[in-house]
């Protein structure tokens, strides 16, 4: 698998501020942040997202996520974090390697959810069988 820049992170050959570090993840600050404080978690072995993760570094990962997301929210006085994170192009993954945004919100006001539809009839029932079909 290829190298990414987070693994060059990782081995120190790039700065980057990181404010956790253990045996299996590695938290820093993203370079550019959506509010102050943004934060990276990420696995210290490689895998692109969700698709190819093992269970175990996804844990780890959600673990140091847990840990670190009111350290980041208390350090700069927010009330609320999202917790985002991309898998895949399509859905707007810049860099192949798995990786939770923990983003801090001081209020309501700064941003706006996701725009929503309502589906059209039957829809919602297709494609949950479709997703339970491909579960079982
Ligand atoms: P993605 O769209 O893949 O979920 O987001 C990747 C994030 O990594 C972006 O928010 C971007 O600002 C951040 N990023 C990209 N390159 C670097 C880097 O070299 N150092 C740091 N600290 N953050 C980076």
């Amino acid at each position: 698998m290829e190298d990414t820049i987070f693994m060059k992170i990782v081995r120190r050959e790039i700065p980057a501020e990181i404010v956790y570090e253990d045996a299996d993840t590695l938290a820093f600050l993203d370079v550019k942040p959506t509010t102050p404080g943004h934060t990276l978690v990420m696995p210290k072995k490689l895998a692109e997202n969700i698709f190819d993760v093992e269970e175990k570094d996804l844990e780890a990962v959600m673990r140091t996520v847990r840990k670190i997301a009111p350290a980041v929210r208390d350090a700069v006085g927010a009330h609320g974090v999202h917790i985002n994170s991309n898998h895949g192009e399509a859905a707007g993954q810049l860099v192949p390697h798995l990786h939770f945004h923990i983003i801090p919100r001081l209020s309501r006001e700064e941003f706006s959810n996701w725009p929503q539809k309502n589906y059209l009839a039957g829809v919602a029932a297709e494609i949950a069988a479709k997703i339970r079909a491909n579960l079982a």
